[in-house]
Formats: structure tokens, C-alpha cells, sequence
């Protein structure tokens, strides 16, 4: 039976690299049901709204969205889409893989990593846990519950187990910041007892920060609270050449949002050379995700035959003389 799955096309460069991704899917014969949704500035303008109620339903009902970047309105009153969706959906786990590919210019080969983040509490909670806002001082709430870690490295382990990965490493500041690290590190200590065929590792935020630039070759799955996990997904897509390859899932109990993590590029929107690769890879996690792993796979190994064969059909961004289209179709082609 095919599975149906909304769709957000997106802003800025969005509808021209999720055109290229759904060419790819459609080649590879996934036989999904596009279910197209109105988000962003496209929503604003026909519902007066960022995300519509009726988006949300189809999100809801579909249980998955594969979404192209959305363009989050300077101005008051507008807070991001991207968490409103993770509030909304209650996606805890942000899952962010960090893979070497060729032709990038990277410090490092043959790096293959997945940063898993917890997503809803930790130190992000701007609905009204700030206090003191005189002007002299700031005092920002740092939440972890047993729930929330218990979730979010039981994700990890079992993301591990999954892909026949070795290693889930714990980062933390549990030496500092006793009371909700702490908690977090403790939890993940308990929940590493229930795997013990996949080592366990725990490691202090900041020394996590040296080794990742020092030696990335050791890790392997690193799961983390909200905000050290935001700052190391980002150093992880660092160390594979940047955002232009970076995909990112966002997982909840009911729904599940696949993504590019970069924006929506209105600098090159239109000029069909945005680089469509960070949203073919999130495409590729939502395979994986439905249980179409060959298919996902089918996805890297073609990005990667492209990058390393065909230069003339990568967009410039990688160093290539082509399109965002001439990209899609030279993945076809492999396919
Ligand atoms: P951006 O990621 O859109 O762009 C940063 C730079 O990277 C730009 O020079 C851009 O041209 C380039 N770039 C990004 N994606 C590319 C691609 N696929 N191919 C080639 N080059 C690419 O970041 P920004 O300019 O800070 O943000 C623009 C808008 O996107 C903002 O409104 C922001 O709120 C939004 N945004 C959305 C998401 C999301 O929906 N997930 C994430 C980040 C930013």
C-alpha cells in the first residue's frame, strides 16, 4: 500500500531543490503520496499565518513531512515555524547524521556520525522560564527530566542498534552543572545498562568540542541535552564540509519532520543553482525511517557517485558547472 506523506515545499530556494528531491524519490519508484502543504510565506500570504491549522492536520495525519527550508519573517510577532512544529509535534529527538562526501572541502575523509539532540527541553525554553529581564540581569532555566533523557538516549541506542552502529557517547557538564546534566548523565548511565552489546562513552561538552576537531574518527553516535547538542551538530557539519550536505530529522512519538538544515537562501532563490543535497539526504532518512533503507542508501551512494563523477552536473557551491536540476538528473541517471 503506498504511504502518503505531506510536503512542504518551502520558501527561497525551497521549491526548486524539493522539485529535484521528489524527481529522485519518483525515480526510485517509493511510491509515496505527495500531500502538498502550505507553510511559511507562502501560508502567510494566502492564510495569514505562518503554518495553517489545516497544515498542522495534514502533519498530523500523515504522521510525516519531508520539508523544504522556511523563511521565518523578520519582525514582531513572528517566532520560527521550525518551533512551533517541534512544540506542536513534540519532536524530542533531532537527529542530525554527519557523513563525508567527495569533492567537499573538508579537513577529513571517511567521517560517519549521527549527533541525536534532545529537542524540547534543556536550556530553549523561551516560554516564560526567563526571568529577571531588568536590563542588568538574566537568568535563563535550564530543564532536563528522567522522562526527556530516558527518551532521547533509549532513541539513541536504539538508532545505534538499528544501523549496526558500535559506540553512543553521552555528552554532558554534569562536573558543573550538577543538578540538570547531572540528572541527564545519570539517566543515560542507567539506560546504557539495558545495551550492553554497544560501548558507552561519556564525555564532558568541552573536551567533546576538542576531540570531535582532533580525532571525529572515534565517534560514532553522540547523543546530547538541546543546546550542546545544537552547537555540535553544527561543528559535526563542519567537519564534513558544511550545511550544503547536512540533512536533519526531527522525531516524535506521532509525527515525524524531515529537513535540510540549511535556509532558504533567498540570495540564490530562483537562479536554479541551490545545491539539492542536504534535502535529498533528509530524504533519505525518511526511507529509513519508513523502513525503505535499500532505497535511502540507493540515495547516498548515488550523491556520492555524482559528486565524484559527474562535476559538470554539481552546483557550483560544490565546485561543479552545473544545475540544481542537472544534479537531479545525473542522480537518475545512476539510479
Ligand atoms: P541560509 O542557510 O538560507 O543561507 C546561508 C548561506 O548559505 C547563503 O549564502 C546561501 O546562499 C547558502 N546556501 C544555503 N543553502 C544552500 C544550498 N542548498 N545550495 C547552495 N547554497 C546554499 O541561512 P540564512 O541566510 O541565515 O537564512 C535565510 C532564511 O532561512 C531566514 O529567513 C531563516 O530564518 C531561514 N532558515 C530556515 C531554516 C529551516 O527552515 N530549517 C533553517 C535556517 C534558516
Amino acid at each position: 500500500m503506498s504511504q502518503s506523506i505531506a510536503v512542504i515545499k518551502g520558501d527561497g530556494i525551497g521549491p526548486e531543490i524539493m522539485d529535484a528531491t521528489l524527481r529522485v524519490l519518483d525515480a526510485l519508484e517509493c511510491d509515496l503520496n505527495y500531500e502538498f502543504i502550505d507553510a511559511g510565506l507562502a501560508a502567510l500570504e494566502k492564510h495569514g499565518t505562518l503554518i495553517p491549522q489545516e497544515s498542522l492536520d495534514a502533519i498530523e495525519k500523515y504522521s510525516i513531512a519531508l520539508k523544504g527550508p522556511l523563511t521565518t519573517p523578520i519582525g514582531k510577532g513572528f517566532s520560527s515555524i521550525n518551533v512551533q512544529l517541534r512544540r506542536h509535534f513534540d519532536l524530542y529527538a533531532n537527529v542530525r547524521p554527519a557523513i563525508s562526501f567527495p569533492g567537499t572541502r573538508s579537513r577529513y575523509e571517511d567521517i560517519d556520525m549521527i549527533t541525536v539532540r534532545e529537542n524540547t527541553e534543556g536550556a530553549y525554553l523561551s516560554d516564560g522560564q526567563e526571568m529577571i529581564d531588568d536590563g542588568n540581569t538574566g537568568i535563563s532555566v535550564i530543564k532536563v527530566t528522567r522522562h526527556g533523557s530516558e527518551r532521547i538516549v533509549r532513541y539513541a541506542f536504539e538508532l545505534a542498534k538499528k544501523n549496526g552502529r558500535k559506540k553512543v557517547t553521552a555528552v554532558h557538564k554534569a562536573n558543573i552543572i550538577k543538578t540538570s546534566s547531572g540528572l541527564f548523565l545519570d539517566v543515560a548511565r542507567e539506560v546504557a545498562k539495558e545495551y550492553p552489546e554497544i560501548e558507552f562513552q561519556e564525555m564532558i561538552v568541552d573536551n567533546a568540542c576538542m576531540q570531535l576537531v582532533m580525532n571525529p574518527h572515534q565517534f560514532d553516535v553522540v547523543v546530547t541535552t538541546n543546546l550542546f547538542g545544537d552547537i555540535l551538530s553544527d561543528l559535526c557539519a563542519g567537519l564534513v564540509g558544511g550545511l550544503g550536505l547536512a540533512p536533519g530529522a526531527n522525531i516524535g512519538e506521532k509525527a515525524a519532520i524531515f529537513e535540510a538544515v540549511h535556509g532558504s537562501a533567498p540570495d540564490i532563490a530562483g537562479q536554479k543553482i541551490a545545491n539539492p543535497c542536504a534535502l535529498l539526504l533528509a530524504a533519505a532518512q525518511m526511507l529509513d525511517h519508513l523502513g525503505m533503507n535499500e532505497k535511502g542508501d540507493a540515495i547516498r551512494h548515488g550523491i556520492r557517485a555524482v559528486l565524484e563523477t559527474r562535476r559538470d552536473m554539481v552546483t557550483p557551491d560544490m565546485g561543479g558547472t552545473g544545475t540544481t536540476d542537472t544534479f537531479a538528473q545525473a542522480l537518475v541517471e545512476h539510479i
